[in-house]
């Protein structure tokens, strides 16, 4: 019964990586330079956008933010993101999903340069995850095996996902094989849903629905990782941000879970980070000793 505590480990880990930031720019005079693309006005994506600004900066890493109306059309976008991979001074590019609709989301994620695509999501760098040959991880899978690792290691253990996403489930399912993990890869089409996480050693929950993951679902053993963010109104009627694993529920009967908010959170804000400054030092041509 323990509470991974995302947050003071996304703080660690900063502190870390903001010595490395200091030296690179000290030794070799480079502020780096992440750019976030944000198109319309979707609140949550607002905040998120604004959360990973404000902590990239206090960590020395100039955020720049690029609001684009909801109308852009998709070759504007093409050639705005093919502008930022020609620009020497620019070390990572984000495009804050979701996007419109009317533009081909798969393609604008192709466009991003992998030297540039801290997100890890152009399919050239998904596959080379897939096939054990990662250069870039996406930020959520990777800070939830941060997370696992403070707890556990992976090699052997039984996992089941929940949630197949190209964001989260899918990528988290090819790092954790990766780590030598036995990996359920589960969905909304899957059966007995509840039957497969009872003796799993680690249940990662990823769907979206609230409080999903009860007491019912886990064994004492069991890590569980919440990825869900989903705002809800409390009794008082008061917006809340609640998990897909009911956490006060289930943190009496597992060996430890993590809190929502406080958990996977901070931890994928720290890897967008990391991976920004590792792609930079790539691209650069730098090492630091
Ligand atoms: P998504 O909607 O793209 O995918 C949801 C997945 O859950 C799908 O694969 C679907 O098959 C599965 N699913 C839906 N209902 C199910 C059910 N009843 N049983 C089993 N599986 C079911 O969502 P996403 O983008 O992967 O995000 C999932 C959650 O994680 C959301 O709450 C999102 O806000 C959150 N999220 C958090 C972070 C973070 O940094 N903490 C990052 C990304 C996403």
């Amino acid at each position: 019964m323990k509470k991974i505590d995302g947050k003071f480990i996304a703080f660690e880990q900063n502190k870390i990586l903001k010595v490395k930031i200091d030296k690179l720019k000290k030794t070799h005079n480079i502020d780096l330079k992440l750019v976030v693309i944000l198109i319309g006005d979707n609140p949550a994506s607002k905040v998120y956008v604004k959360n990973k600004s404000i902590k990239a900066n206090e960590l020395g890493i100039i955020s720049l933010v690029k609001s684009l109306d909801s109308g852009v059309t998709e070759k504007e976008l093409l050639e705005l993101i093919s502008s930022y991979n020609n620009d020497e001074s620019i070390d990572g590019i984000l495009l804050q999903l979701p996007i419109p609709d009317h533009i081909n989301k798969e393609k604008v994620i192709d466009k991003i340069s992998v030297e540039k695509d801290v997100d890890g999501f152009n399919s050239k760098n998904i596959g080379l995850l897939a096939l054990g040959r990662p250069q870039v991880i996406p930020c959520t899978p990777l800070g939830c095996l941060k997370l696992l690792q403070s707890e556990t290691s992976l090699s052997g253990k039984n996992v089941i996902i929940i949630g197949r996403s190209n964001i989260v489930g899918r990528p988290l399912s090819f790092l954790l094989t990766n780590e030598n993990a036995t990996v359920t890869l589960a969905h909304s089409q899957s059966k007995n849903l509840k039957d497969l996480c009872k003796d799993k050693d680690i249940i990662i929950a990823a769907t979206g629905i609230p409080k999903m993951i009860t007491k019912d679902w886990v064994n004492e053993k069991s890590i569980i990782i919440d990825v869900g963010i989903n705002q809800v109104l409390n009794k008082d009627k008061k917006k809340i941000l609640v998990g897909d694993v009911d956490f006060s529920e289930v943190l009496p009967e597992v060996r430890a879970v993590t809190p929502v908010p406080g958990g996977v959170g901070p931890m994928t804000i720290h890897c967008l980070l990391q991976n920004t400054f590792d792609l930079a030092l790539k691209r650069r041509k730098i090492s630091l000793v």
